[in-house]
């Protein structure tokens, strides 16, 4: 059984320019029933010393990290220890981000479309990408209210892109938390599907699942995805074989929308919330989201080479996407 993990994936502390210690960050964090983070200092790894003491006083599961942080872009690593980037030039991220799957780690672009110079060097992402399959994550949704943030809007723009290009590319959140305060109840998270079998401590189980794309990112409850067809049963993240099975016969989905362990919020998935099917084809179906589950009938895989679901409803008054998954994907 799959259990959703909250994490939140992007944070600093006084080892870069974060205001709280990592010890005050975590004892934040299991209040607000968060259950890991990846700490993600700029340029270093020295804040992890007390890593593994603070987990045990807060029951927080740390994700060992690093933000490359450089005058062209900024790069999530997760997963491995210090990798070298002083050296790189703009021409050279391939190189680098080789570097950290050399050792085990994963990457993802940050905050790609933040605004950069003067406002912040080196922020918006400038590197060129000369192949796509390298980039295992994108930071589709940044900061606190990620929904109604104008920068997020073409990262996420961008992610299906590169989705319907064919790339197979995670999405996350990552509040890039510098300080705990009253904005804490308006952060997403992205909830990270393990097995039951498997720990959140486990960094490299967390590092295997958002490769994998068993993610959720999410301003209230879970959406638990399952799609069922040919006698078998496909999660977030899976590949569904078109060949093994008969692309004629329609595919049923199943959508769970889950109360998950962070306490409640002020919307979720109640009257006037609707689950929207996305996909390479455009929108798929739309249902009211009222209920706890959602059946959806008679999907056809026609044509398809992914889709995820997205939940909408209002925020604070504003109709916004309260949470949305990373895709199923339709081997062709
Ligand atoms: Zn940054
Ligand atoms: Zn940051």
């Amino acid at each position: 059984m799959t259990e959703w993990i909250p994490f939140e994936l992007h944070t600093h502390t006084p080892h870069s320019d974060g205001r709280h210690t990592l010890l005050e960050m975590c004892q934040t964090a299991a209040r607000l029933g968060l259950q890991g983070i990846a700490l993600t200092d700029h340029n270093t790894v020295s804040g992890l010393i007390d890593a593994e003491a603070v987990s045990q006083e807060t029951g927080i599961a740390i994700i060992p990290g690093m933000e490359w942080t450089t005058f062209y872009g900024h790069m999530l690593t997760l997963g491995a220890p210090y990798c070298e980037w002083r050296d790189l030039g703009q021409g050279d991220i391939a190189k680098g981000i080789a570097r950290v799957h050399e050792q085990g780690g994963i990457v993802g672009i940050a905050h790609p479309y933040s605004m950069g110079s003067p406002i912040c060097t080196g922020c918006h992402w400038e590197y060129t990408i000369e192949d796509w399959e390298q980039v295992d994550y994108m930071e589709v949704w940044h900061e606190t209210m990620p929904p109604i943030k104008n920068h997020n809007v073409p990262a996420l723009r961008q992610w299906t892109d590169l989705l319907n290009q064919g790339y197979r590319i995670s999405a996350t959140s990552g509040r890039d938390w510098h300080h705990s305060g009253d904005r804490d109840a308006l952060a997403a998270y992205t909830y990270v599907g393990l097995e039951d079998t498997e720990s959140p401590a486990s960094s490299q189980a967390v590092v295997k699942a958002i490769r994998q794309g068993r993610l959720c990112l999410s301003m209230g409850p879970v959406l638990e995805v399952s799609l069922r067809v040919g006698g078998k049963s496909y999660r977030l993240g899976d590949e569904v074989p078109l060949q093994e099975v008969n692309s004629n016969e329609p595919a049923q989905l199943s959508v769970n929308i889950t109360r998950s362990s962070v306490p409640e919020r002020p919307w979720g998935a109640d009257e006037g919330c609707m689950l929207i099917i996305t996909s390479n084809l455009g929108e798929l179906s739309r249902v009211s989201a009222a209920g706890r589950t959602q059946w959806i009938e008679g999907l056809s895989l026609e044509g398809l080479r992914w889709f995820r679901v997205e939940l909408f409803g209002p925020i604070h008054g504003l109709l916004a996407t309260i949470a949305f998954t990373n895709p199923i994907y339709v081997e062709i």
